[in-house]
């Protein structure tokens, strides 16, 4: 039903409710606080404070006077007693008030609490006659609200919803989950989340409310996860003997994490549906050869392969070393990245088209170009978080259904993962290769430059190398940040005149980057100082310090992110970060820097401090909009909802059961909106 008919809306009201999402009588009654007011707590005149919002009952005691202190001003005073003392009610410019009172009358006010001389008040008081079941001493929802729309207004407007919409609301939770969880219903939850009853009645309903939701969300995942397993046939690599030797080749032993992930990956392989597997692993746990594995495979057996990287530094990084591992074994790679010439571009595709590269590696160019392949059959995506998903399945739509396979540094608890990668299987790489050290992290003030830039002049002596990372500067940004191109000019003049520096931003073409860091690489610059442009995947064994400029300007995990950056080679390594404002924040995260290199951690406390909403927010990850539930915040009841889908999917997997239609329903209002969103994309 339209909210414009529910009483009391009419059309000018209606277009504001529409600013708000609000077009149905179910859109009302989902629309939920997002804060509430206690005012059920009774205060007593004597012992409330002054300045504060307070709730009495009082009786009237006297005759309201009305004072004309100015013209166009006047003040009318009503004086009461409590259980506590004496005071006086007092509004301004409402003369017409004062005939509402009689003496005797017994009253629920909420005002605020003000002191004149002796003289206590309760000014601009709301007021209600007092009764057992008042509208005015209870929890207050407080709404989101819109231009032309108050509070109160909303409030009028969704006690009228719910009272339409008691007879229609449907139970969608089964019966033997509410009781096992002691869910209330919801009616119940419906009503207390905007009224709530009492405090426990709230945290009840939110309970349930919340359950619901991410119960929904975890159904609605999976089954998309067996449509697909149904639907898309994909490729059956035929088994391939020379992968042991191409193991056994390698210049180190793989992990048992790496071993474990890549028999995932080939029983995928060996199956004739397509693969859809996330590999997840911190920085440094080794996720490119897992690739290379895949790639040996897929190539050997007969197919094309892809890889798909989110800077052409790193697209070049993975040409370079997957060219070396796979020379040998007769596997030509072809590198496509924006900044090839229009011949060499043309040539390439060319041999793409007629399967004379074996492996494409490239930018998000692999997608962006008319790209014809002969024979796909496996499409790598690194770095998956830097993509759009939107990206993503753009490549996974070329050739046959191939078989796909995403790598991510994100490292996320696994509820999570199943959540976020919705579809997708997952595989954690969750080993380090041994023999890493520690790597040495410190944080330090501004103050500390001088010592750090001669510890950086004796290492670099030494024969190692340093990356300095400053943040990037917006425009309009008044804040005295040290700027890339500033900071390389200052270093580079004096302070270390002496030796080889480069600099690397974002606004250089992709071929200068790739210069200088093909010069970092080998060895030919000594000092990079460099935006965050080095953040993803660089690998450069010698270089054993990572200075990072304003480090308080940068999330945790890209913090972990830009250490990963070292510490890759035999050599002890360092990261200093240098933060310039002290603020509690700041010094916290330093210290989870400090004491921790576990990324599973470290990702978790930066959710903790930042805040979920930038990293989980559902919508870049293409889920459905969450109401009240949020990923990170209701973890705990994401697990157990989590392992009731799970329960119900797999006895019924479409949820075609007669007792499980409600919940069915559910779902596709759910993620009614998200097939909207992609319809329309
Ligand atoms: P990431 O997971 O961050 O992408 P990389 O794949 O770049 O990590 O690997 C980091 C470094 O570790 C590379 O230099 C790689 O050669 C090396 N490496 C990978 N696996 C092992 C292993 N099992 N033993 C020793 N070194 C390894
Ligand atoms: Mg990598």
């Amino acid at each position: 039903m339209n909210v414009q008919y529910i009483k009391g809306v009419g059309p000018k009201r209606a277009s504001r409710l529409r600013k708000l999402n609000i077009n149905t009588l179910l859109d009302l009654i989902n629309y939920f606080p997002k804060d509430y007011e206690d005012k059920s707590y009774i205060s007593l005149i004597q012992d409330s404070n002054i300045g504060d919002k307070a709730t009495l009952i009082v009786d009237i005691v006297g005759i309201g006077q009305i004072i004309r202190p100015r013209r166009n001003m006047s003040i009318l005073k009503v004086p009461f007693k409590d259980a506590s003392g004496h005071g006086n009610l007092v509004w301004f410019n409402q003369p017409y008030l004062r005939d509402r009172f009689k003496i005797g009358d017994r009253l629920i006010v909420n005002g605020t609490i003000n002191r004149m001389g002796m003289e206590l008040q309760v000014v601009n008081p709301q007021f209600e006659k007092y009764a057992d079941q008042n509208k005015l001493a209870r929890i207050i929802p407080i709404y989101s609200l819109t231009q032309g729309l108050s509070n109160n207004e909303l409030m009028k407007i969704v006690e009228t919803g719910l009272e339409m919409a008691a007879g229609s609301l449907w139970e969608s939770l089964p019966e033997n989950l509410r009781k096992k969880y002691r869910l209330v219903g919801i009616k119940d939850a419906i009503e207390n989340i905007h009224f709530p009853k009492s405090g426990r009645h709230l945290i009840e309903a939110r309970r349930r409310l919340i359950f619901e939701e991410l119960f929904t969300l975890q159904l609605g995942l999976l089954m998309m996860k067996n449509e697909r397993y149904s639907e898309k046939e994909g490729i059956r690599f035929k088994p391939i003997s020379q992968v042991e030797d191409f193991i056994s080749a390698l210049p180190f032993e793989l992990t048992g994490a790496q071993r474990r992930v890549f028999a995932e990956i080939e029983r995928d392989m060996d199956k004739p549906r397509q693969m859809n597997r996330l590999v997840q692993g911190d920085v440094g746990s080794g996720k490119t050869i897992i690739a290379a594995l895949a790639i040996f495979r897929c190539v050997k057996a007969g197919y094309q392969a892809a890889m798909m990287a989110p800077t052409e530094i790193l697209a070049d990084q993975h040409y370079l070393s997957l060219s070396k591992l796979f020379d040998k074994w007769g596997i030509k790679c072809g590198l496509l990245v924006g900044s090839l010439t229009a011949k060499e571009k043309r040539e390439l595709l060319e041999k793409i088209k007629e399967g004379r590269i074996d492996v494409v590696i490239g930018t998000h160019a692999i997608i962006q170009e008319n790209i014809e392949f002969n024979k796909l059959g496996l499409a790598i995506t690194d770095e998956q978080h830097r993509f759009g998903v939107k990206q993503r399945a753009v490549l996974h739509q070329k050739g046959q259904n191939p078989d796909i396979l995403v790598m991510s540094a994100t490292p996320i608890p696994r509820t999570l993962a199943l959540i976020l990668h919705g579809d997708l299987d997952i595989s954690i790489i969750d080993e380090l290769p041994p023999g890493r050290k520690e790597i040495e992290t410190y944080g330090v003030g501004p103050n500390m430059i001088e010592r750090v830039n001669n510890f950086i002049r004796k290492q670099v002596s030494a024969g190692r190398q340093a990356y300095i990372v400053c943040p990037l500067i917006e425009e309009n940004d008044t804040l005295d940040l040290n700027s890339a191109e500033e900071l390389y000019q200052k270093l580079k003049s004096h302070v270390f005149k002496d030796y080889r520096l480069g600099l690397l931003h974002g606004k250089m073409s992709a071929k200068e980057k790739d210069e200088i860091m093909k010069d970092f690489k080998d060895g030919l610059i000594d000092i990079l100082v460099s935006t965050t442009v080095i953040e993803v995947g660089v690998d450069v064994p010698n270089a054993n310090i990572m200075v990072v400029y304003n480090a308080e300007r940068f999330g945790l995990a890209q913090l972990h992110q830009l250490r990963g950056r070292v510490g890759r080679g035999q050599y002890q390594s360092y990261c200093i970060l240098i933060n310039y404002g002290q603020g509690k924040i700041a010094r916290e995260r330093v210290r989870v820097l400090e004491s921790s290199s576990d990324g599973f951690k470290i990702s978790e406390k930066d959710l903790e401090l930042r805040g979920p909403g930038e990293f989980f927010g559902t919508k870049q990850h293409g889920l459905p909009e969450l109401r009240i539930a949020n990923l990170f915040a209701h973890m705990d009841i994401l697990k157990v909802a989590q392992k009731e889908a799970m329960e119900i999917v797999k006895s019924d997997p479409n949820l075609d059961k007669k007792e499980n239609q409600p919940v069915k329903k559910k779902v596709a209002e759910l993620f009614e909106k998200i097939e909207q969103d992609i319809v329309l994309n």
